[in-house]
């Protein structure tokens, strides 16, 4: 096909639409922002909100393909949508994602290791859950939750009361884990067309600051053995939701070796922002080939890198950026730098391998 919806604006939808543009094809965007991030790089965009039947019909109508940019689409959409045009990744990858208890359950049941978790519905639940995890653990939001927001920790410490708590994530519908004592947090990025061939790219190392991603450092100094598992894990997770396109996938690494899934989402991911400027093939153009039924691409890393993410008024710091050699910049046309914002980002290359 010729054109690629897109379901989504922002800058995942951006770097999706200047891949797609890349490789020839026509991109069309829904989203219900005008003025958003995608905007400026996609043929066209529909101004609608996300499950506006009308707007679904019309992209269904003009795209051949369609994919999305954010995991919180909404399933019935997408589910209709795939009625008429192809949708990648299938909705069953939303469907799993957008709950952390169905996602659990799923990479578990796909023997996939995580964290040890409990089901909280109430007060109670929490309070028993607190018990069998020696009072340590995260409790998260079922639904809608990013950038560690929605999460209230638990140390185990005097003090710590399970009412607060539940109160603090909003008395909904919610989810204990075992709190992990990670030595480091790392990611993997992960591709699967139609025929069922599959590409990873170079595990990354991800280091958060106040629950945002601030760094993928590639490569990461783990073992070969981890190294192994992270990519395993990966491919068993692409298969079970029979997946077409690119997906991210978090990981705890821990002292002892063992490693833990935290999260996947169906969808390129901040922490594979590095392959734009460490691989033939970057993680967006893989995605759209991979939707567009093109053969995938070469993963393999050319550099050594640190993507850093330019939060707020880390924009100030551009123009001394901009004059670094071996420096990457990537900015979303984002107007307005509010704190916490994603308004861009920078991989410095390390070394040419
Ligand atoms: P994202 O923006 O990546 O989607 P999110 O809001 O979905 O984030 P998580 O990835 O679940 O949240 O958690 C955010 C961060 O909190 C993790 O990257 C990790 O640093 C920490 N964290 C999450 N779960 C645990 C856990 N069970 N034990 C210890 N630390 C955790
Ligand atoms: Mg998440
Ligand atoms: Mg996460």
């Amino acid at each position: 096909g010729s054109t690629i919806g897109i379901i989504g604006g922002g800058q995942l939808g951006r770097m999706l639409a200047m891949a797609a543009a890349r490789l020839g094809y026509r991109t069309v965007i829904l989203e219900p922002q005008a003025d958003c991030p995608a905007a400026q790089v996609a043929t066209e965009q529909i101004v609608a909100a996300y499950d506006n039947p009308e707007a679904l019909e019309r992209l269904a109508e003009i795209s051949d393909v369609i994919t999305y940019e954010f995991e919180n689409v909404p399933v019935d959409a997408a589910e209709t949508l795939n009625e008429t045009k192809p949708v990648f990744p299938p909705p069953e990858a939303l469907k799993v994602s957008q709950d952390r208890v169905t996602e659990k359950r799923f990479l578990n049941n796909a023997g996939i290791q995580t964290a040890q978790w409990r089901i909280v519905e109430n007060e109670g639940d929490l309070e028993a859950a607190l018990l069998a995890f020696e009072g340590k653990g995260i409790l998260k939001t079922r639904r809608f939750g990013y950038d560690g927001k929605g999460q209230v920790k638990f140390s185990g410490a005097k003090g710590e009361n399970a009412k607060a708590g539940f109160a603090a994530v909003g008395s909904v519908p919610s989810i204990l884990e075992g709190l992990v004592d990670f030595t480091r947090e790392i990611s993997v990025i992960a591709a699967r067309d139609e025929a069922g061939d599959i590409r990873i790219y170079d595990i990354a190392e991800n280091v958060h600051k106040d629950g945002i991603l601030a760094t993928s450092t590639v490569p990461v100094s783990v073992s070969s053995t981890i190294a192994g598992l992270a990519a395993d894990s990966a491919r068993k997770l692409l298969e079970a939701l029979n997946y077409v396109g690119v997906l991210g996938m978090e990981f705890f690494v821990l002292a002892n070796g063992t490693l833990l899934a935290n999260e996947f989402a169906p969808r390129v991911h901040n922490s594979g922002h590095w392959t734009e400027a460490a691989c033939a093939v970057s993680q967006f153009e893989q995605h759209i080939r991979a939707v567009a039924g093109l053969p995938l691409g070469d993963a393999r890393r050319h550099s050594d890198c640190v993507m850093e993410n330019l939060i707020g008024d880390d924009v100030e710091k551009l123009p001394a950026i901009l004059a670094e050699s071996g420096a990457v910049v990537h900015l979303y046309g984002k107007a307005e730098a509010r704190p916490g914002r994603k308004m861009g980002h920078v991989t410095r290359i390390t070394k040419r391998l």
